[in-house]
């Protein structure tokens, strides 16, 4: 169902658009949040700690994204905070400080979008999935569909994506943002998922490959498109 919506929205976009392909591009196009690190370990069961597996399937997405010609940057490589790195909010707070350097990353960076991987806890252990949240605007929201239905078909569910509207990290401007919520660590099934080789290489291509959409449908366009968002021309598009 997703497929057929994509190809009929790309086939629109390109009949109104015709010139996108000659937008200058920008340095890097993706911009892949790995969440927590260092001291900040985020979620857990038993010994095994998010901030490894986010890492580690943030790795793997780097390196199917720059394969396919991407130009995409992480903003860790390794097991530490970014809260020392923090140049723009002198805040008490640890925690602060580290959001608000991965926030103005992107500002600095500017890149077509940013991706924050996570990974969930529930303390019902029968709760499993991915969970994409989204900013209150439609190319966000039109990234995490895109993810949301992408991973579905990896964990065989059919989750839609949340409007994440208490999360610090996607309270701004600089780019389209989520948080994709990887799967439940607290859910037998998807933690073997998360931490096995095959199922991180699924979730890798899986988030490549809705990345890989959004950039064919929207990626040029928000070069261009500053006063109009995405959704409102193919709006003017279907109804004149
Ligand atoms: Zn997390």
């Amino acid at each position: 169902m997703m497929k057929k919506i994509t190809v009929f929205v790309l086939f629109a976009m390109t009949a109104v658009f015709p010139a996108a392909a000659s937008v200058p591009l920008t340095p890097v196009q993706i911009l892949i949040d790995v969440g927590h690190g260092g001291v900040d370990s985020g979620t857990s069961y038993h010994d095994l700690f998010e901030k490894e597996i986010n890492l580690q399937i943030a790795k793997r997405l780097y390196r199917r994204l720059s394969e396919a010609g991407y130009r995409v940057m992480l903003n860790r490589d390794r097991d530490q905070a970014l809260s020392d790195d923090n140049q723009w909010l002198n805040n008490p707070s640890r925690h602060k400080r580290d959001l608000a350097q991965r926030k103005h990353l992107a500002k600095e960076l500017s890149p077509q979008m940013m991706i924050s991987l996570h990974v969930n806890w529930s303390s019902d252990q029968q709760r499993r999935g991915p969970v994409i949240l989204y900013q209150a605007n439609n190319q966000s929201f039109l990234l995490a569909d895109l993810l949301q239905h992408s991973l579905n078909q990896v964990f065989g569910t059919r989750d839609e994506p949340v409007q994440g509207r208490s999360y610090y990290l996607l309270k701004h401007e600089y780019c389209p943002t989520v948080i994709v919520e990887m799967g439940f660590i607290s859910n037998t099934r998807d933690r073997a998922f998360l931490t096995g080789p095959a199922g991180q290489k699924k979730i890798a291509q899986a988030i490549a490959d809705a990345v890989s959409e959004y950039l064919l449908i929207a990626g040029d366009l928000q070069q261009n498109s500053s006063e109009e968002t995405l959704l409102n021309k193919l709006r003017r598009f279907f109804h004149q």
